[in-house]
């Protein structure tokens, strides 16, 4: 299969429409996109990434009316939530209609919904008509795709079309949040923090570790955002000289700067966030053999990044 690429809405919608697989861009990441309601094309998104089957996907929509033709019921709690966040890097988890087939959701009886906050994305989602289901456009396991030769590096020859257009302001997924109890619970840190959210529902938590049960989203459970060069989470004061293949993303720049043969300083927590994949993916490029990342404090968007970083790492 050819992969092409497209800046046209309606070409992206008709395709889509056929049954086939379309990435498109997103405020977080590129999504791998098919119709909600298109078993067969839903079943082609994990065979295309290569996705473990028990990894749910988002569900896109255009605007938060569409909401209730996905889900079964939406609290008052949520209906907040929508009306204070969306459109927004948040994902909503809902009891899931039962007409939606269990394919979307890995089986489970609930459903994440987002609206995504991108101008070209909602406009695809309306020229789609419909839901659009996508989970991040990288073949599994990789780093999710922020610009869309990152797409085409992953999933060339696997997918139809790439819708291509304004790069990701966010660089990191989605905020998940379950909403199917009486709390909201953070199941995935993102750009959406707990102090944002607690300003609409202050008893909004993080998932507990063990405690909660629907504690470590699917997602994730499996391995993630690994590239070629080995990542290690650093303290600046830290120098571990194993390489001359090394590279580094930080906020500080690196106190042994000749130690490094590649460098990214960022000037804030945000832009490092935007940042982290596509770095990954150039390291990868220029034969890197270890990536050294700054660590962050865990707050506000900090707690994704360190989530993210965290689940790239090798162990020690
Ligand atoms: P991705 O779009 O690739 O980031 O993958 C979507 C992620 O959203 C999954 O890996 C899950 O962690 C999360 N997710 C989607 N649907 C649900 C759900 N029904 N319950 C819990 N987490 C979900
Ligand atoms: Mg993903």
């Amino acid at each position: 299969m050819h992969t092409r690429t497209t800046t046209d809405i309606q070409i992206a919608a008709s395709a889509i429409r056929d049954g086939r697989l379309v990435a498109f861009p997103t405020e977080t990441v590129y999504g791998l996109g098919a119709r909600v309601g298109d078993s067969e094309a839903i079943k082609n998104i994990f065979i295309a990434k290569g996705r473990p089957p028990d990894n749910p996907l988002i569900v896109h929509v255009a605007e938060p009316s569409w909401i209730a033709g996905v889900t079964s019921s939406v609290s008052a709690m949520a209906a907040d939530l929508v009306d204070a966040f969306f459109p927004a890097p948040l994902t909503l988890v809902l009891p899931k209609h039962p007409d939606i087939s269990d394919n979307v959701s890995a089986g489970l009886k609930t459903i994440g919904v987002r609206m995504p906050d991108h101008e070209l994305a909602l406009a695809f989602l309306k020229a789609c008509g419909e839901p659009v289901a996508a989970p991040s456009a990288n073949q599994s396991g990789r780093p999710s795709p922020t610009t869309w030769e990152a797409v085409v590096d992953d999933l060339g020859g696997r997918i139809d079309l790439v819708l291509k257009g304004e790069s990701p302001r966010f660089g990191l997924e989605s905020t998940v949040l379950d909403c199917t109890g009486d709390h909201p619970v953070i199941l995935r840190p993102g750009s959406v923090t707990l102090e944002d959210l607690r300003l609409v529902v202050p008893t909004t938590r993080f998932a507990r570790e063990g405690l909660d049960s629907t504690a470590g989203s699917p997602g994730t459970r499996h391995p993630h955002y690994r590239g070629r060069a080995k990542l290690r989470i650093v303290d600046v004061a830290t120098r571990r000289i194993s390489t001359n293949r090394l590279a580094y993303i930080g906020l500080d720049p690196p106190t042994v700067p000749d130690a490094y043969a590649l460098v990214h300083v960022a000037d804030t927590v945000d832009r490092y966030a935007r940042k982290l994949f596509s770095f990954i993916r150039q390291c990868e490029k220029e034969d890197m053999e270890e990536l050294h990342c700054q660590r962050v404090g865990e707050s506000g968007i900090g707690r994704a990044l360190m989530d993210r970083l965290s689940r790239a790492s090798v162990a020690d």
